[in-house]
């Protein structure tokens, strides 16, 4: 054998060894060694942070989406109890391992509502953002990797500040016009004009006649307003009876609605398979839903036709890769809720890379600036034509802008 060729040949056997021991040694074990937890206050929102710090240097991070509403306190200090008494000194790697210990030892998430699987759901996403991190990869490729993309997304948050049909009119035509191609939107609610643009839900479960002619105006003109080839969606935030959202659904049906959200409370399953017997357009729910558990009775009642966990309050990302298989097996799809920081879009993002009954994911495209700018890269800014395409960085795609959320550090946990 000529030297040259000896050399080839070893070489080749040396790298083939090299493959070998990849393939087969596991990535040395990290461990949990602190948690920071940040309550955001922003553009009158308040996302709630979780970091997770392990001992080599790698961090990851994850949201717990109650980024409005009353409760974020109480969700930064359930990070805080879970991160101490479940956390500290863990392999970040065994994220099914940690999700079952939350689930049987902390008591309450049995039956538990949006508190303890907010807490339960931002450390779970922390975890897989390591994993991804640590193995090099995005998230989706340890979830089983991409079955599109590009994600289409609808806008929401764009009416907050519409009083009247021309208002609702004249907004719609503005998202149509950026590209949109399904908006969302809130007949029943009335605009706070406040500085950060709130709403105010429905109040003692009744609306006067004036309020269902104006809800009725100004579904007729946002339809007007962006045409036939737009995808129309309702939210009703559980807000009226059962008689009376199909009284009102009725009136919709003539205007092509792609889907009636919550139509009435989220606890009431049978009252939505009422609804959806009467009321001639589909149903959506899911974003006040907790877990596979809460969702299991929907799915046998057959009450909706599309659901929306919030992967940051319903249990984390593997939970909702859960909750959607068991949606395919019942013929529905699903639209990840999604009304919170850029992290919790990221997030959503790299689940719905991966999940076959994906129909769309919700996005607050018009926030304020400092809101997109918690992260270094929020995907808020790459929509175009009315899609994201999914990103590739290592983990959930996006890293905390340190200098941005540093003043609202809430609690640091340490061994
Ligand atoms: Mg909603």
């Amino acid at each position: 054998m000529k030297r040259r060729e000896f050399l080839r040949i070893a070489g080749a056997a040396l790298a083939a060894d090299a493959v070998s021991e990849a393939q087969t040694k596991p990535p040395s074990r990290l461990t949990v060694t602190g948690i920071r937890i940040y309550l955001v206050q922003v553009g009158g929102r308040h996302p709630v942070l979780a970091e997770v710090l392990t001992d080599q240097g790698l961090t990851g991070v994850g949201e717990a989406a109650v980024a409005y509403g009353s409760g974020a306190t109480a969700a930064a200090g359930m990070i805080k109890d879970l991160a101490q008494e479940f956390m500290l000194g863990r392999d970040p790697f065994a994220i099914e391992a940690f999700w079952s210990d939350m689930y049987d030892n902390t008591f309450w998430a049995k039956g538990g509502g949006p508190i303890v699987f907010a807490g339960i759901s931002a450390l779970e996403q922390a975890l897989w953002d390591i994993k991804g991190k640590a193995l090099g990869v995005p998230v989706y490729e340890l979830l089983g990797g991409k079955v599109r993309d590009t994600v289409r997304v609808y806008a929401n948050g764009w009416s907050f500040r519409c009083v009247n049909p021309d208002d609702f009119s004249r907004e719609a035509e503005r998202v149509v016009a950026r590209g949109y191609t399904a908006l969302k939107f809130y007949p029943l609610a009335t605009a706070e004009l406040d500085p950060d643009g709130h709403i105010r839900h429905v109040a003692k479960r009744s609306i006067d006649r004036a309020a269902e002619v104006r809800a009725v105006e100004s579904v007729k003109a946002v339809r007007a307003a962006i045409g036939p080839k737009v995808d129309l969606m309702l939210d009703m935030s559980g807000e009226l009876t059962t008689d009376a959202i199909i009284r009102l659904g009725r009136r919709f049906e003539e205007y092509d609605i792609t889907f009636l959200e919550e139509p009435v409370d989220a606890f009431d399953p049978d009252a939505l398979k009422e609804v959806s017997e009467h009321v001639n357009i589909p149903i959506a729910t899911g974003e006040r839903m907790y877990t596979r558990y809460q969702f299991r009775r929907v799915l046998e009642l057959r009450a909706a036709a599309i659901l929306q966990p919030d992967i940051g309050n319903t249990g984390g990302l593997m939970e909702v890769k859960k909750i959607a298989a068991m949606a395919e097996a019942y013929n529905m799809r699903i639209q990840p809720h999604n009304c919170a920081s850029p992290v919790s879009t990221a997030a959503a993002l790299q689940l719905d890379a991966c999940i076959s009954n994906l129909f769309i994911q919700e996005l607050y495209p018009f926030r304020i600036p400092e809101h997109f700018a918690l992260v270094d890269h929020a995907p808020e800014l790459d929509v175009r034509n009315s899609a994201i395409a999914v990103s590739s960085r290592p983990g959930l795609g996006v890293e905390l802008v340190e200098s941005r959320v540093r003043p609202f550090l809430w609690a640091t946990i340490k061994a």
